[in-house]
């Protein structure tokens, strides 16, 4: 349907001699759909109501419930669907029956088949559906799209779900035309070019979120290793030493514990790649060279890290605010004001004590605060209105004010105890003390940059000055540059 609108009869009726079905006119397009099952039924409601004309075609029309198809769909044959449609047709199968279609050749020649299937498995290295079906049918134009968006998508229409549709084809005119269809149906087409795109879109929907894997494997071994070092120092070990019964700590004292420092840690680890780029630039004296892979790989999946971060820490504050609720504080309650009258202690109030506790807590809502504001940034609903500047002053400014009152909420935490010789029973440090060194690292390695000779080298390197040694060095070895992508830097700087 090149340079034409949907609604005027570029997908024109055959003529038909069906009774047209209520509510559509005998100029309205048709579309055809080959197959009478969950997305060939979504698909038609969605068509239908777009204003569209649509023929189902099925091997046995007379088997399908009527009530399934409601009125404005019309049942046929797969013969009579496919010669009813004048242009689109939608192939509502599965793969392995395309096969059965083979003697409609001759009508589906010159027509648009939509194929609308997925892969089966990632990476398989063959052909895709989309490219067997324009085998099998070298005189129709395939065009591949539709497949991941489900049937309640479809059903639902584009308020909910996913509104994207990734479409490609060989055949540009073909292409055209689904597209067209495609933001009248209300979806978002978006071309990702030949129909051998086709392999990675049919696989889009056995992706499982792709970006994620990484992120949530890091803060599952952060987990792993801070809850097993603290069960280690908490549980097992004056256990063991004293025959201590500090099990009932597991599932609360120890998870809130562990959620704080995988929480900072993560926090930490989002800042930490930034650094890295920055010395790798300064040291090469030019931005235009590219990263080591796991530096490019750490800092395209800082936006997770982040909300990870975000989720440990939203954890960590609501267990936190349960902790005075348990069974287990209020019977220490009492065992110490019991232990505290026995002795004739009247007042137990110890001021630097009530400073330190309002302080970290104090330190630690406004860190969260902070944390959220970031997070709500990250959603492209909110990012998307903010400009450059205003989402590197949140993502950056904001983010290392965060890092900061996080910081500041453990050191808080931890008061001096750290220089008792109690703080290292079994000589191991506490908890907070090993989840601070990361942070801390970052705190001081982004003040380091600050420093106006740094700074102004390294701003000078980000807007494309050159040190004379990389120009030697690049001479001498006769290495290209790649361009690193600005957004990767933009926000430790
Ligand atoms: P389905 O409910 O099983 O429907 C498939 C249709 O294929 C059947 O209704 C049948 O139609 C036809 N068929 C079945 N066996 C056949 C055979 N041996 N030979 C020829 N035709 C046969 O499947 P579906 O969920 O609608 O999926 C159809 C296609 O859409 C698949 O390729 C799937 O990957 C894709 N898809 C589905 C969804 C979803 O949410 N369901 C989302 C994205 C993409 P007739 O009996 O009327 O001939």
């Amino acid at each position: 349907m090149p340079g034409g609108d949907m609604k005027t009869p570029l997908l024109v009726d055959t003529g038909s001699d069906s009774p047209e079905p209520p509510g559509h006119s005998p100029g309205d397009p048709v579309i055809g759909i080959i197959g009478s099952g969950d997305f060939s039924r979504s698909l038609a409601l969605r068509l239908v109501a777009s204003g569209l004309r649509v023929f189902v075609g099925s091997r046995n029309p007379k088997r399908i419930a009527r009530g399934l198809f409601p009125d404005g769909i019309e049942l046929k044959s797969q013969m009579e669907a496919v010669a009813g449609a004048e242009r689109v047709i939608f192939t509502a199968l599965y793969p392995e029956h395309y096969h059965t279609l083979v003697g409609l050749r001759d009508v589906l020649a010159g027509k648009v088949l939509v194929d609308v299937s997925n892969a089966t498995k990632v990476n398989s290295g063959e052909l895709s559906n989309a490219e067997r079906l324009a085998e099998l049918f070298p005189q129709s134009r395939v065009v591949k799209g539709f497949n991941v968006i489900s049937a309640w998508a479809l059903q639902a229409g584009a308020q909910d779900g996913n509104k994207q549709v990734l479409i490609c084809s060989d055949c540009p005119d073909s292409k055209a035309t689904v597209i067209q269809l495609t933001r009248r149906m209300g979806f978002s087409p978006l071309d990702l070019g030949g129909l051998s795109a086709s392999r990675d879109i049919e696989e889009v929907p056995l992706h499982l979120f792709p970006s994620w894997g990484g992120p949530i494997l890091t803060i599952f071994l952060l987990f792993l290793f801070f809850y097993g070092y603290s069960f280690l120092r908490h549980v097992l070990l004056p256990y063991l030493a004293h025959g201590e019964n500090n099990f009932y700590q597991l599932p609360l004292e120890i998870v809130n514990q562990t959620l704080s420092a995988v929480a900072l840690v993560a926090l930490a680890s989002v800042y930490l790649p930034g650094l890295f780029a920055a010395l790798l630039q300064m040291s090469r004296g030019t931005k235009y060279k590219r990263f080591p892979g796991w530096l490019d790989c750490w800092m395209c999946r800082r936006k997770e890290l982040g909300l990870l971060s975000f989720l440990c820490a939203a954890l960590h504050a609501v267990y936190s605010m349960c902790l005075s609720l348990r069974r287990a504080a209020g019977y220490t309650l009492l065992n110490t004001a019991y232990r505290q009258v026995k002795a004739g202690v009247e007042n137990s109030w110890v001021e630097q004590q009530v400073w330190r506790s309002d302080l970290y807590l104090s330190s630690g809502i406004l860190g969260l605060g902070v944390l959220t504001v970031l997070a709500l940034t990250s959603l492209p609903s909110v990012g998307n209105v903010l400009n450059w500047r205003e989402f590197t002053f949140v993502q950056s400014g904001l983010g290392y004010i965060a890092l900061t009152l996080s910081v500041v909420h453990a050191l808080f935490f931890g008061w001096d105890f750290a220089f008792f010789p109690s703080a290292y029973p079994y000589y191991l440090p506490p908890v907070y003390l090993l989840a601070l060194i990361l942070p801390c690292v970052v705190l001081v390695g982004r003040v380091f940059l600050a420093l106006p000779c740094l700074a102004f080298r390294l701003a000078k390197i980000r807007r494309g000055w050159e040190s004379s040694r990389h120009h030697l060095a690049q001479t001498d070895e006769g290495e290209s540059s790649g361009i690193v992508p600005p957004s990767d830097f933009n926000d430790d700087v």
